[in-house]
């Protein structure tokens, strides 16, 4: 009995090496062994040639950041528990007290509360710019600024900057610019190239993605990267990452890992039905503005079709509407209320469609901003149903607004 009860922990056999499936192994670990103290003590955890501790990376995580890395174009990719997480990531590894941080007035709302909550008490200030004058950027730089993010499309209004003059900009002063690039998720544009004709090597330092959405599309995992091409920045950051204790657990990075091969042609139908969605949505009396950068009259449209791939695969799928400004926003709220198939939830990416109604001026800095059609705004993520019952549900929907 005592032999069979150590036998199973410690047992003589090893599967046959040379296993190939479609999908990479799942390994997961906390420990992981040595052979020898002598390789306990020489085995470097900084790089991937070796293995030390779960936290430090599995093959499974391994593989995961080396496809992520050729998804965005990137060289040296690191994991986090979620795509705030990732955000939080950057900004810690790249600020200290005493330094200042510049983000668009449209980033994704947490990025902002991060720096308005820790980092202000840390001694880190920020300061807010608007994404779509390159100029105010530049007004807004000073010996302090350390890091610069931008985000394209912007958060929830979805204006699109000119992130080519935006990176021009921080390479000019030497400040490193960091991309949320959850949006593009590494399709719509090349974080680290773009203007690959015109401009080669132009690109962000660091591009931040909420793996949560595209690259899971499942709507059931929570995970976030953070990669780079330099080695240097790589090994700050990862040092951080080292040190806050960030790690992701191998369950989840599988279904990352399985749901990548998908990824550009769930991409694609979400980016299509959205458009049709959106053009529809034009044409009805109750909206007032509608926010999709493939549009030509919606904030940005001309640095989209710059920068992104004007064919479905350059969009993504969300858009917003402004409901005309006689509907209260207790109207607004049955509407959204009435929706079916949309449901009410936060995030994006995953198969089902999803609508939040947002309370746009308490996110801005001056309040409803004045490119805007005054009104109640409400996001859509448009999911993977067909796209004429999502148009019925809007349509019906609609009827509850009167
Ligand atoms: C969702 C999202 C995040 C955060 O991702 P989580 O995994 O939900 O923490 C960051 N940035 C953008 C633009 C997002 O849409």
């Amino acid at each position: 009995m005592a032999q069979k009860i150590t036998g199973l922990i410690h047992h003589p056999y090893v599967p046959p090496a040379g296993f190939e499936a479609p999908q990479p192994g799942v390994f997961k670990a906390s420990t992981v062994f040595f052979p020898t103290v002598a390789a306990m003590r020489s085995r470097e955890w900084k790089d991937k040639s070796a293995y030390t501790y779960g936290l430090h990376g599995t093959p499974t995580t391994y593989a995961l950041e080396e496809r992520l890395c050729t998804l965005e174009g990137g060289l040296q990719c690191l994991l986090a528990p979620s795509g705030l997480a990732a955000v939080a990531l950057a900004s810690l590894a790249m600020l200290k007290t005493g330094d200042e941080v510049l983000i668009p007035d449209n980033a994704y709302s947490p990025n902002k509360t991060l720096a308005e909550g820790e980092l202000k008490a840390w001694g880190i200030s920020h300061r807010y710019y608007d994404p779509l004058n390159p100029a105010d950027l530049e007004s807004k730089f000073s010996a302090k600024t350390r890091l610069v993010w931008v985000e394209a499309a912007g958060s929830v209004t979805l204006e699109f900057p000119d992130l080519p003059a935006l990176v021009r900009l921080c390479k000019q002063r030497g400040v490193p610019v960091v991309l949320d690039n959850t949006w593009g998720a590494g399709l719509a544009f090349a974080p680290f190239d773009l203007l690959p004709d015109s401009e080669p090597g132009l690109g962000v330092d660091i591009s931040v993605h909420a793996l949560t959405k595209y690259p899971s599309g499942g709507g059931d995992v929570l995970m976030g990267s953070v990669i780079t091409r330099d080695p240097g920045l790589h090994l700050r950051i990862k040092l951080c990452h080292m040190r806050l204790g960030l790690g992701v657990g191998a369950n989840d990075a599988e279904a990352v890992l399985r749901s990548l091969p998908s990824m550009a042609l769930r991409y694609n139908a979400h980016d299509a039905a959205t458009r049709t969605l959106a053009a529809w949505c034009q044409g009805r009396s109750e909206v007032v503005q509608v926010l999709h950068p493939a549009l030509p009259d919606s904030p940005g449209h001309a640095h989209w079709q710059a920068l992104c791939k004007p064919e479905p695969g350059g969009a993504a799928g969300i858009f917003s509407i402004i409901l005309a400004p006689h509907y209260s926003q207790a109207q607004t709220d049955a509407f959204c209320d009435a929706l079916r198939l949309f449901k009410l939830g936060y995030s994006w990416g995953g198969p089902t469609s999803l609508v939040v109604p947002y309370e746009l001026a308490s996110m801005r800095s001056g309040g409803w901003p004045a490119h805007l059609k005054p009104g109640t705004l409400v996001r859509f993520s448009v999911g993977l149903e067909h796209v004429a019952d999502l148009q019925a549900d809007l349509a019906q929907a609609l009827t509850a607004l009167a």
